[in-house]
């Protein structure tokens, strides 16, 4: 690794590990993949907005110019129509489920809604959705809009954790009783990383008599989801993040085979017609899982979205997993060694079995640290209110080394009181 500029960060014999790992992984070839504009930033917000594979470019290229220049409207019968279907079918081994039981469609808020929903109203007489406080807000305020769309006394149970880092286990399962109508939760918490155990709340619900409905969007791509395996009833989960579908891609709905013919989709457009070119008025919805079609599908952000996914689908979840718990058990440590000395607190579990791809840490000046960092066109991390930096670490385009410098700009920043002239950036997206 000669001529790598370790700058005040001299810690060579961490470097050299960093680097004996980067020779022995065996996903690092797939970083050439991915177009990389800036060769020196280390990009670390990979579960908040994947990078661009090359592949993506060409498909867009195609989509653009021949399908949509070219061959206009004879596309929906050459691959447009059925791509919700074909790219969950691509998906389906990625998440553990099974061919027609994935659609790609819509945004994760939209699917939420529209799965959140179909499950209360399956379970008529029973009022209660699960949930807790570690769960995107998204997630919080669809649910809130279920309950009170659905009436009845529907209403939300939202359990706090109690250190804002670990999901509340117990507390949660021990609100799980005979009127619990659904438990929906973040696989992945998006502040925390903290995993939740899958299988143990799909089991608690289902011996209650609840349906679950997982939001795998800070997992699917990074932790391996096996949704056929635990027996969950319904999920979701964002492309554009450790799937590198591109801003904005739509999202994944997941609804298990036998499920497809009891549950309704309550916004019925015609894509979830029966007959979609039979125009005809009267509403009969699809069989499987295109039931849960809306209207017309963004076809760009959509076929753009099929390069990463088949990428992920290609490497395998179990290795991607594999280098993922490396990464992040690497950066725990480095930030043990280097980072807590400077003010920085772990903010993510310890164990990597309930840790998902990224890992937190917290400091009093989180807001100015995460800016110094990005105007210095250093490293992109992000910054989560109030306290909290978030290193996103993605297997196929994040490296050990990149880890152990980015560790060494990070400290650096705040050993040289860079961070105190941003405090005061104001920006919408953080
Ligand atoms: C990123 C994320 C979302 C975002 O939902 P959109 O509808 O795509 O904006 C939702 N839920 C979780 C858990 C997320 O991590």
């Amino acid at each position: 690794m000669a001529g790598v500029d370790l700058g005040p960060f001299p810690d060579l014999a961490g470097f050299d590990r960093a680097a004996a790992l980067d020779a022995d992984d065996p996903l690092a070839g797939w970083q050439d993949a991915f177009v990389v504009a800036e060769p020196d930033l280390l990009y670390l917000d990979g579960n908040s907005l994947g990078r661009l594979p090359r592949a993506a470019v060409d498909a867009v290229e195609d989509v653009v110019t021949t399908q949509w220049g070219h061959r206009l409207i004879r596309s929906w019968n050459e691959g447009w129509w059925d791509a919700p279907t074909r790219l969950g079918d691509l998906l389906a081994p990625v998440v553990g489920a099974r061919p027609g039981e994935v659609v790609v469609s819509e945004s994760t808020s939209t699917n939420l809604f529209k799965l959140a929903v179909a499950a209360v109203r399956a379970r008529p007489g029973r009022t209660r959705i699960i949930t807790d406080d570690l769960n995107f807000p998204t997630d919080n305020h669809v649910l809130a809009g279920v309950a009170d769309l659905l009436g009845d006394g529907v209403e939300v149970v939202t359990v706090p954790s109690a250190d804002g880092i670990h999901g509340p286990v117990e507390e949660l399962l021990a609100e799980i009783d005979d009127a619990t109508a659904l438990v929906s939760l973040s696989q992945v918490c998006f502040k925390s990383g903290y995993a939740w155990d899958v299988g143990q709340v799909t089991r608690a619900a289902h011996a209650a008599g609840a349906m679950v409905l997982w939001d795998c969007s800070h997992s699917v791509g990074s932790v391996p989801v096996d949704l056929g395996a635990h027996d969950v009833d319904l999920a979701v989960g964002c492309t554009y993040k450790y799937l590198n579908g591109g801003p904005g891609a739509p999202a994944f709905a997941y609804v298990r085979a036998d499920l497809q013919d009891e549950l309704a989709n309550p916004i019925t457009g015609w894509w979830g017609h029966d007959e979609p070119f039979s125009f005809d008025l009267d509403f009969r919805p699809a069989s499987g899982i295109r039931k849960f079609h809306v209207g017309t599908m963004p076809m760009l952000s959509l076929l753009a979205a099929e390069a990463g996914i088949a990428m992920v689908a290609q490497v395998g979840i179990d290795a991607i997993r594999t280098k993922s718990v490396a990464l992040t058990t690497v950066l725990v440590d480095l930030v043990d060694e280097h980072l807590a000395p400077l003010g920085f607190a772990l903010a993510s579990p310890r164990d990597p079995d309930r840790r998902g791809g990224h890992v937190s840490v917290s400091h009093p000046q989180a807001w100015g640290i995460t800016r110094a960092l990005v105007e210095e066109g250093e490293v992109v991390p992000d910054f989560r209110a109030p306290d909290v930096v978030r290193l996103g670490l993605s297997p196929l385009t994040t490296s050990f080394t990149d880890v152990h410098t980015a560790v060494g700009r990070i400290a650096d920043v705040v050993r040289g009181d860079r961070h105190l002239a941003h405090a005061d950036s104001d920006l919408s997206v953080t």
